[in-house]
C-alpha cells in the first residue's frame, strides 16, 4: 500500500532504458526453454564477461570473477569481495526450471493411424491450458556410447510444431460437466507426432515414421529414448503485451525472469565489500530436490572449494561461518493482484504490476507452514538500501490467508542460518503457457539485485 508506480517515476529516457533492458530478457527466455538451455546461456554471458572456471584456478583473489556449473543444470557465479569469503556472501538465488510436459521413457505409440508420444507433466499446471496450443520439444538423448544428441523441434519458423488435441465443443457435453482439474487428465496429455504410414515398415507403420525421423535426423534408435530428457514447452518467442508494450508475454517467467535479472545484476557488477554470488538452480517446481535442486550439497561444496582456494585450507567451521554471515535474496516470482480475479487476494497485502520488485516476508500455506519468514532486522536493511537507491518495491503475500499457497527456495538456504528474503517479479497467469510480467518490475528487480550485492 506504500508502493508507488515505477512508470510515473520514469522519465522518457528511463522508460527507454527499461524497454531496452527487456529486449535482452525477451531474447533470453525465447532461447532458454529448458533449464539446460538457460544454464548454457548464463554461462555464455559469464564467459563473455571474463568469468573463469573456479576449478581451473589455483588461487582466488579479491576481484576474481568465477563460475561453477553442475551437471549442465546449475550455475554459480562469484565476484570475490574485499573481505574473505568466510565473512559471508551476498547471494541472489533463482530457479531456472519451469512447469512443462516431459516425454516418458517409452514414449512412442500408434493408434488408429496417428502416432503419439506419451508424456508426464512436470510441476503444477492446469492441464486444460496445454491443449490446442503450438508446442515445441527440446532436450537431449544420450546414447549408450555416451554421445549426447540435442533435440530442438518447433521453434524455427520453418519447423513443424507439435501439440495435444482437445475434444470439439460439439461433442463435449459430458466433458464440460467435469471439474476443471479433470477436464483433461494427465494420462491423456499425448503429443501428436505423425500421421503418414512408413512404406518401409510391415506393422505400426506410423510409429515407424516417427522412429525413422529420429534415426535419420538424430541417429538414435527407439531404445535410446530410455536415456533421453525431452521437454515439451510452448513454441515461439516472448512478445510485447499490451498496446503500450508495457508487459511481456512469454513462457517460463517463473522463474527465468528472476534468473535473468539476478544474472545481469552480477554480470554488471564489479568487486564489492562482500563476495557477490548468483546461483541458478533446478527442480524448484518439484520441491528443489535431487542433485541439481537447491537442497543439493553442490552449493555447500562449491563454497568450500572457494574458501580452499582463498585461504589455503577450509574447515567445517569456515564453511559454516561463510554461510551464517551471508545474506540472500531468494529471487522468485510472486502472484500479482489480477483485477480480473480479485477474490483470491487481500488488496492491502498484494503486489501490483508496475510497482516494482516485491518482497514476501513469508510464503507457505495454512498458517505460513513451510515458509522461511524473514527477520525484520534484515527486511529493514533491504528497505533502506532500496529507498536510498530510489528503487520501487512492494510487499505481498501469496493470496488471501488459506486461499492456497506455495513456496520458494528461501527456507533451504535459510537452513544454513543465513538471512534470506523472498524478492521477485509479480506475474499474471503463473504456470500457464503464457505468463505475463511488467517491464517496469523486471527493470526495478534488476536494479534492486544489483544494489543488494553492493550495499547489503
Ligand atoms: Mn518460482
Ligand atoms: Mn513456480
Amino acid at each position: 500500500m506504500y508502493a508507488k508506480s515505477a512508470w510515473e517515476k520514469y522519465s522518457e529516457a528511463e522508460c527507454k532504458t527499461c524497454f531496452d533492458f527487456c529486449e535482452g530478457y525477451k531474447e533470453f527466455i525465447s532461447y532458454g526453454k529448458t533449464e539446460r538451455l538457460v544454464a548454457r546461456r548464463a554461462l555464455e554471458h559469464a564467459k563473455k564477461a571474463g568469468y573463469k572456471n573456479l576449478f581451473e584456478v589455483d588461487k582466488v583473489q579479491k576481484g576474481d570473477k568465477l563460475y561453477v556449473v553442475n551437471k549442465n543444470k546449475n550455475v554459480c557465479l562469484f565476484i570475490v569481495g574485499e573481505r574473505p569469503v568466510t565473512e559471508g556472501l551476498r547471494i541472489l538465488g533463482a530457479h531456472i526450471d519451469s512447469p512443462r510436459i516431459d516425454i516418458k521413457q517409452n514414449p512412442v505409440y500408434e493408434k488408429q493411424g496417428q502416432a503419439y508420444f506419451e508424456t508426464h507433466y512436470y510441476g503444477g499446471i492446469k492441464k486444460y491450458q496445454w491443449v490446442t496450443i503450438p508446442l515445441a520439444m527440446h532436450g537431449v538423448i544420450v546414447k549408450k556410447n555416451g554421445e549426447t544428441v540435442e533435440v530442438h523441434i518447433g521453434e524455427d519458423p520453418s519447423d513443424p510444431v507439435l501439440g495435444i488435441t482437445d475434444l470439439l465443443i460439439h461433442l463435449a457435453q459430458q466433458q464440460l460437466q467435469k471439474p476443471a482439474g479433470s477436464v483433461i487428465e494427465g494420462e491423456d496429455l499425448n503429443l501428436s507426432m505423425a500421421s503418414i504410414p512408413s512404406k518401409k515398415a510391415e506393422k505400426d507403420k506410423v510409429k515407424a515414421t516417427v522412429l525413422e525421423f529420429f534415426k535419420e535426423k538424430y541417429g538414435i534408435d527407439e531404445e535410446d529414448f530410455l536415456s533421453a530428457e525431452l521437454e515439451v514447452v510452448p513454441a515461439g518467442k516472448a512478445r510485447d503485451y499490451g498496446i503500450d508494450r508495457s508487459m511481456i508475454a512469454g513462457y517460463g517467467h517463473d522463474d527465468r525472469v528472476c534468473a535473468y535479472t539476478s544474472l545481469l545484476a552480477i554480470l554488471d557488477s564489479s568487486e564489492c565489500e562482500y563476495t557477490s554470488c548468483c546461483i541458478l538452480v533446478d527442480k524448484e517446481e518439484v520441491g528443489s530436490i535431487g542433485a541439481t535442486g537447491a537442497q543439493s550439497k553442490f552449493f555447500q561444496t562449491t563454497i568450500a572449494e572457494l574458501i580452499q582456494r582463498q585461504k589455503g585450507d577450509c574447515s567445517f567451521l569456515d564453511i559454516s561461518h561463510a554461510m551464517e554471515n551471508s545474506k540472500m535474496l531468494s529471487s522468485d516470482v510472486s502472484a500479482a493482484f489480477d483485477p480480473l480475479y480479485p477474490q483470491v487476494n487481500e488488496p492491502n497485502n498484494s503486489c501490483y504490476f508496475g510497482k516494482g520488485i516485491t518482497f514476501n516476508k513469508y510464503t507457505g500455506s495454512r498458517g505460513k507452514s513451510g515458509c522461511n519468514d524473514a527477520n525484520p532486522e534484515f527486511i529493514a536493511k533491504v528497505r533502506k538500501i532500496l529507498d536510498d537507491a530510489n528503487i520501487n518495491y512492494q510487499t505481498s503475500e501469496l493470496g488471501k490467508v488459506d486461499a492456497g499457497g506455495g513456496g520458494t527456495i528461501a527456507y533451504i538456504l535459510g537452513n544454513y542460518n543465513m538471512h534470506v528474503l523472498d524478492a521477485g517479479v509479480p506475474v499474471y497467469s503463473m504456470h500457464s503457457p503464457m505468463e505475463i510480467v511488467s517491464k517496469a518490475d523486471v527493470y526495478e528487480a534488476y536494479k534492486a539485485y544489483k544494489v543488494f550485492l553492493k550495499d547489503a
